[in-house]
């Protein structure tokens, strides 16, 4: 079945269904010579960095490359001057806190219209594994209409597909209890959750579960799978994309892009070129139709690989794949890299494991430490993981000497709350 995401393309940018790839890229880049046309027009910042751009001369996506990057720095400093709408018309702000050294926010704001351009997304998108028959259950953020759990269960409902939202969520057991009192056949959320619902929930009840939100390895897809015996569908989505992004379709080979609303590049992150499709690099995001507050090469820090080719389910707009999220990485004593998503493809691997935290650091020599959590009557986890990071001839030397009972590895009931957030691996060194 070819994905729900080419029809949405298809009728974003006014076009003809079977959608064609070269009619389609002509489109967006129309699309595209608009924002910059409306950008130039409205917000100070753009005036002045297009003010001898001829806008005319951007024909195909690498002319892009003329373009000067937006950062999160930029955002963070001077995010006022990229509105192009009046106050009035912004019915959504949603702030994103950095752990950047000023501690000051990023701000991004959206008008009716691009918010309904992001709920017709979830919609259409979330029908590539859920139809009428299926009750959603969406474990995201739900605090008021317009938060991303929000807009989800709305974009459902207005579907005719029956959905309900928990935030935040409570113990798994209770959301296990609450998907078989509700007869639910599909849930949305974050992976390490999915994970440890997948294994309480037992076997035939979940037909499909879409991961967001964070880096899925592999190896924890195949567990979930294996767990409950649902299919599971990736989602690529920033605040920066508007909330929605991308989705995968039935033949799981990467995320389908929202490419009437989105133009997507991937740049060396270190020299800014384009590179090639399949080449993995940091995803570069440019709104087209956005009101409220375009965002022209706006550099996301997150890897991937982007594919335009024809996808094996018929479809032809661009997809992202090997999605690595945002690579925070460490380097070791002896100059390797590693980091939380290197560990998790590894780590997931063992059965019983839930979630885990690592933490580095330093007294005569290096140390790795690692808390994890794991399913009530896994009982050998510390040790496989133990196991595992001593084959990693980078890791290994940070464990000490091998010992019956794993001196590194720690399991919790949950993480010290200076250590709660994300996989990142907190370096004390
Ligand atoms: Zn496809």
């Amino acid at each position: 079945m070819q994905t729900t995401v080419d029809g949405l393309v298809a009728d974003g940018l006014d076009l003809g269904f079977p959608l064609q790839r070269k009619e389609l890229e002509r489109a967006q880049m129309k699309r595209l010579r608009q924002t910059i046309e409306h950008a130039r027009c409205h917000s100070s910042l753009y005036r002045k960095r297009f003010s001898a751009l001829d806008v005319d001369a951007l024909i195909e996506s690498k002319d892009l490359a003329q373009l000067p990057f937006l950062t999160g720095a930029d955002v963070v400093e001077r995010g006022h001057q990229l509105h192009c709408v009046s106050q009035s018309e912004v019915v959504r702000i949603i702030t994103m806190y950095t752990s950047g050294s000023t501690g000051k926010p990023k701000r991004f704001s959206f008008t009716a219209a691009d918010l309904a351009a992001t709920s017709e997304f979830f919609l259409r998108g979330m029908a590539s594994l859920v139809d009428q028959t299926d009750r959603v259950l969406v474990i995201l953020p739900f605090a008021t209409e317009a938060s991303v759990g929000g807009l989800l269960v709305a974009a459902l409902l207005r579907g005719g597909i029956r959905a309900t939202g928990l935030w935040p969520p409570p113990d798994v057991s209770l959301v296990s209890e609450l998907i078989h009192a509700r007869k639910i056949t599909s849930v949305v959320g974050l992976p390490q959750q999915l994970l440890a619902l997948s294994s309480w929930v037992g076997h035939g009840q979940l037909r499909t579960m879409l991961l967001c939100s964070d880096y899925a390895a592999e190896s924890l897809r195949r567990r979930i799978e294996q767990n409950c015996g649902c299919q599971t569908f990736l989602h690529y989505g920033a605040t920066e994309s508007g909330l929605g992004g991308a989705v995968e379709c039935s033949q799981h080979c990467g995320v389908h892009i929202r490419e009437s609303d989105l133009l997507v590049e991937i740049v060396d992150s270190t020299t800014g070129e384009q590179l090639a499709d399949g080449l993995s690099g940091e995803i570069v995001l440019t709104t087209i139709g956005r009101e409220a507050m375009p965002l022209i090469r706006y550099r996301t820090g997150d890897v991937a690989t982007l594919e335009r080719g024809r996808c094996a389910c018929g479809g032809v707009t661009a997809r992202l794949c090997q999605m690595y999220g945002r690579l925070q990485d460490c380097t070791l004593a002896d100059g390797s890299v590693i980091s939380s998503q290197y560990l998790d493809d590894i780590l997931y691997q063992v059965v019983g494991l839930v979630d885990y935290r690592v933490t580095l650091s330093r007294g005569d020599v290096e140390r790795l430490d690692l808390e994890y959590i794991a399913d009530s009557g896994a009982k050998e986890v510390g040790r496989e993981i133990d196991q595992l990071l001593r084959m990693l001839p980078e890791i290994a030397p940070m464990l000490g000497a091998k010992d019956s009972l794993p001196k590194n590895m720690q399991q919790v009931e949950r993480f010290a709350s200076t250590h709660t957030l994300k996989r990142t691996i907190l370096d004390l060194r």
